[in-house]
């Protein structure tokens, strides 16, 4: 079953069963300035479960765009290193609106993977929060789930859009790709392997956590579930990681002609294949690079993929040449992303060739780095300097050092950093009020402290 046919069969089902069709919605949200981007498919719908937003249906279905590369729900360092993460995916949701609760929600998700996709029983593993007796019930007496395939845990079982906004305990299933994969079963040691990859996460919305940490219950319990498209492809095309579904054929085919890499199952080809998705529709949703805020995560994605792009060799600019592919395999369900073809093209190029002057010095300053290095730790001072003279973001330098097995002063780097800012303080007396962003665009090399006042701002959106 291919993709298109996997998010067309999902919301004609829940269309069937009483749900309004929501298109997706931007992955700027709107009006929110709580969160970076479209973490999931209820951010469009948080003012509905608010109760402060009365629409006219209490059912609805989405296939939402979403981008978790910062804030709470962060994967970025996933990319390239799991089967199932991605910066970009869809989330394929259905919502209640103080409409039907538990028992529903259960019914219909369960019906859905075992009866319209055809799932075995015996391949799925559900949990459910460790306070949750009467989702247990269900799960047990109702759906006849057995009992070795189903667990009660704490954390991973309380969802939260952010630190604040709805949120309450879930429900998640799990698709079993077998033990050929290393990874045990969810709520075991070994959880983090691949072998059982959730598919799939109920979340009974019960409450409003306020920005004191309290929670207050919503006004009417709702649901609110979102199932990755591509997890669920991977499953019905029975392959195990997502870069193999047919969604990414063509687009590792074109990651692999612009590098001139064969390879198609190389790491750098995928985080290449991965990131040309977040950064197109972050470019088509508005999102431009720069130093500050949501222009710096993307900033620092189309830097990452770069970076891969020049590991496999590439010299030229590269990146921007993959939008075609992408719009041959999206534009028919995303109309808007191929109407932003061309900006998004330009935004590319002109990134790359800005970042392309400085990453071969920057890179030949980190291979010197390291293998001059005494101890396994990146000094802070190596990561500033590569951060404050070559445009490297942090956490470029972090993947490099990943790959050979070599840590970060963090500590040593946010020194730095600190030390960046008192100069920057006592520089604003020249003029320019300290915290005033300055247009950098079209700079080569960023040496200005308001880079440092960004950093302060992407810092902080990142801790929270
Ligand atoms: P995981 O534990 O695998 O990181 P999650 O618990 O963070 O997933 P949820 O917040 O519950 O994910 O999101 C709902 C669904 O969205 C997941 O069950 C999964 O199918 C999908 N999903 C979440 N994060 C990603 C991602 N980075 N790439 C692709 N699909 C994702
Ligand atoms: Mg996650
Ligand atoms: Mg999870
Ligand atoms: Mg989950």
């Amino acid at each position: 079953m291919k993709s298109a046919d996997i998010r067309q069969a999902f919301l004609s089902y829940f269309e069937e069963h009483g749900h309004t069709r929501v298109p997706s919605s931007s992955l700027v949200p709107g009006n929110d300035p709580t969160l970076l981007f479209t973490n999931a498919g209820m951010v469009p719908f948080k003012d509905v479960f608010l109760g402060r937003d009365p629409r006219d249906y209490v059912r609805a279905t989405s296939s939402q765009r979403c981008v978790r590369a910062g804030g709470k729900h962060n994967d970025l360092d996933n990319v390239g290193y799991t089967a199932r993460h991605h910066t970009f995916f869809e989330m394929l949701g259905n919502f209640s609106f103080g409409d039907y609760f538990k028992r529903d929600a259960i019914r219909f998700a369960w019906t859905f993977l075992t009866e319209v996709m055809g799932l075995p029983k015996e391949k799925l593993w559900v949990t459910v929060h460790i306070s949750d007796d009467e989702a247990e019930r269900i799960w047990k007496d109702d759906m006849g789930i057995d009992p070795t395939r189903f667990s009660k845990l704490d954390e991973d079982n309380f969802w939260q859009m952010g630190d604040t906004g709805p949120c309450g305990p879930s429900s998640e299933i799990f698709f079993d790709h077998g033990p050929e994969v290393a990874g045990g079963p969810p709520g075991s040691p070994d959880e983090d392997g691949d072998r059982y990859i959730e598919i799939w996460n109920l979340v009974f919305m019960q409450f409003d956590r306020d920005s004191q940490g309290n929670l207050n219950p919503l006004p009417k319990p709702s649901i609110d579930t979102g199932m990755g498209l591509e997890r669920v492809a991977a499953v019905m095309q029975g392959v195990h990681s997502n870069y193999e579904i047919d969604l990414f054929q063509n687009l590792l085919k074109a990651a692999a002609e612009a590098t001139e890499h064969a390879d198609t199952t190389t790491p750098s080809l995928r985080v290449i294949a991965d990131h040309i998705r977040s950064c197109a529709f972050l470019i088509t949703d508005g999102v431009l690079p720069s130093n500050e805020g949501r222009g710096y995560v993307l900033r620092r994605i189309i830097r990452r993929a770069i970076r891969h792009g020049h590991k496999l060799g590439a010299r030229g600019s590269f990146f921007h040449r993959l939008v075609a592919a992408l719009d041959a395999e999206m534009g028919d369900a995303y109309p808007e992303l191929r109407q932003a073809r061309g900006q998004i093209e330009r935004v590319l190029l002109k990134e790359e060739e800005q970042f392309a002057r400085t990453l071969d010095h920057g890179m030949g300053l980190l291979e010197t780095a390291l293998s001059e290095l005494d101890g396994d730790t990146l000094p802070g001072e190596t990561i500033f300097k590569l951060y404050d003279t070559y445009g490297f973001p942090y956490d470029l330098t972090a993947d490099v050092c990943r790959e050979r097995g070599v840590g970060l002063d963090e500590t040593g780097f946010e020194r730095e950093l600190e030390a960046q800012r008192e100069r920057a303080r006592a520089a604003s007396q020249f003029g320019a009020e300290y915290g005033a962003t300055i247009e950098l665009e079209g700079q080569t090399d960023f040496t200005g402290y308001e880079r440092l006042e960004d950093e302060a701002t992407v810092v902080g959106l990142f801790d929270s």
